[in-house]
């Protein structure tokens, strides 16, 4: 057995319909035909869809994710969802500190903590994302721009199983570039120990992703790198084909 099992989590963003179920279903499918190999597969669907597809991800074993929640588990807060009301339709992840979160809704280090801690509460795993911009990488501060990240985002009670760390540099998403094998290394490495000083004695046991334009073509090289867990992978997990050659990777 692997010290830290692999993960391939999906990030759907906003994007699915009911009739793009099938494509979860032939994930499940694949999934459950041992396509992804040792790998745990999560996708992370449109709080919409998540209901319906519950029943084929709990058969074929694979995880259920939100991709954001609220602090609080209800009150007024028109709009936000929970990280019971995710739980309730039967997720066991949700993303928090995406970038595209922390960018377009303004959500800080704080925000994502106390997001992170409301789904320890609610029992889900939270897949928190740090990432530096190009600009911070070319200012040369990468590695102390996601050690800030990090030291705000995590909850101290944070465990390997509630909690899985996603480096995504910013400039990656969407984009078809990504950081040298050896800047991953590098950074991934340095997220490991400042976990290890933030949450003594588990950095060793917290998976740690990488996510940033992963593709088919490049999935076994990024895959590959040490201290890299796994994927959060964005526009090709929209496709069972793309994503499964991703997790067919492990
Ligand atoms: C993401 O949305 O988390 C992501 C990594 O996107 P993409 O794979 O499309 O770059």
């Amino acid at each position: 057995q692997l010290p830290r099992r692999p993960l391939v989590a999906g990030n759907w963003k906003m994007h699915g319909l009911r009739k793009d179920l099938v494509e979860a279903e032939k994930i499940c499918a694949a999934t459950a035909a041992g396509e992804a190999g040792q790998a745990e597969v999560v996708i992370c669907l449109p709080a919409t869809l998540l209901i319906s597809a519950a029943p084929a991800c709990r058969s074929a074993g694979v995880g259920l994710g939100g991709q954001h929640c609220h602090d609080e588990p209800s009150g007024a807060f028109t709009g936000d969802i929970s990280a019971e009301m995710l739980k309730d339709a039967g997720a066991s992840y949700v993303i928090l500190g995406h970038s595209e979160r922390r960018s377009g809704h303004n959500e800080g280090n704080e925000s994502v903590r106390e997001k992170a801690s409301a789904a320890l509460r609610a029992g889900l795993t939270a897949i928190v994302c740090v990432g530096e911009t190009r600009a911070e990488r070319e200012a040369g501060e990468a590695l102390p721009v996601v050690g800030s990240q990090l030291t705000g985002s995590i909850p101290k009670k944070s465990t390997p199983e509630s909690l899985v760390i996603a480096y995504e540099p910013v400039w990656a998403i969407g984009t078809g570039l990504t950081p040298t094998l050896q800047d991953i290394a590098a950074m991934h490495r340095f997220i490991r120990e400042r976990i290890d000083v933030d949450l003594p004695g588990i950095g060793d046991r917290i998976r740690l992703l990488y996510g940033g334009s992963v593709k088919p073509g490049n999935a076994a090289d990024l895959l590959g790198v040490e201290d890299v867990d796994g994927a959060l992978v964005g526009g090709a997990s929209l496709t069972a084909r793309d994503f499964m050659a991703i997790a067919g990777v492990y």
